[in-house]
């Protein structure tokens, strides 16, 4: 093992963004309170809720536009910015490339963009409100935003599997702030060195397979695992 030529993967879920103040529909306050996830973020019922699924995501679009990266989204860059580093997230948020990150793979979408279900065109929307408008591009009316629902096929999920294909004894692989419930952690993390950050332990990961684990909040273990990668590269 040579953990000083290896490249680094980074996965990150909800819990690196909740300090941001970004609510997720498994807390019980906020804005999901109000919807109900089956009804706004389901492939099966979408067009049928067509105005209900738009309302949801523009005020959604409306609150991230007000949040901002934290530190452990800034720690994240600053790693991308001096390593080899895969960054990978379940987050449809923009706060890791508000931190200064380029090139993250975002796993169920993106917020700040819609898709066109007729001819697949994805366009940017800021955080606009999206208000029916039909595609630029081919005229059609049916719109989506740019978000794997639940029951939807998520392209991207290939890639993902071929980068923890790719790990090897040399690599480090940090997960950051995910349940283990939406992609099965365990059976991504087989090679390399491997670090975990949860606020808490949870039922569907296996921490006998990491290497270093921190369960407190990503903002404060962030910084201790920059230190801990320095190190280990400096070795
Ligand atoms: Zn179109």
């Amino acid at each position: 093992m040579d953990l000083k030529q290896g490249k680094i993967v980074i996965f990150s879920g909800a819990g690196i963004s909740a300090d941001s103040g970004l609510a997720t529909f498994r807390d019980n306050d906020g804005l999901w309170s109000k919807y109900n996830v089956m009804e706004v973020c389901n492939y099966k019922n979408w067009r049928r809720n067509y105005k209900l699924v738009h309302e949801f995501y523009n005020l959604r679009r409306q609150e991230l536009q007000t949040t901002k990266p934290n530190i452990a989204h800034e720690i994240v860059c600053k790693l991308t910015e001096e390593f080899e580093v895969i960054n990978i997230t379940q987050n449809v948020d923009d706060l890791l490339e508000r931190a200064g990150c380029k090139d993250v793979i975002h796993l169920h979408g993106f917020l700040k963009e819609l898709r066109c279900e007729e001819c697949e065109t994805i366009f940017e929307i800021g955080y606009e409100q999206y208000n029916f408008t039909p595609c630029p591009t081919c005229n059609a009316t049916l719109l989506k935003p740019n978000i794997v629902f639940f029951f939807e096929h998520a392209p991207q999920y290939q890639k993902m599997y071929n980068i923890f294909d790719s790990v090897c004894e040399n690599d480090i692989i940090i997960v950051i702030g995910t349940s283990g419930e939406v992609i099965n952690i365990n059976s991504l993390v087989n090679k390399g060195y491997k670090i975990l950050n949860n606020l808490e332990s949870r039922d569907m990961i296996d921490e006998s397979l990491f290497d270093s684990i921190y369960l407190e909040s990503s903002t404060t273990a962030l910084p201790k695992i920059y230190k801990e990668i320095k190190k280990i590269k400096s070795l």
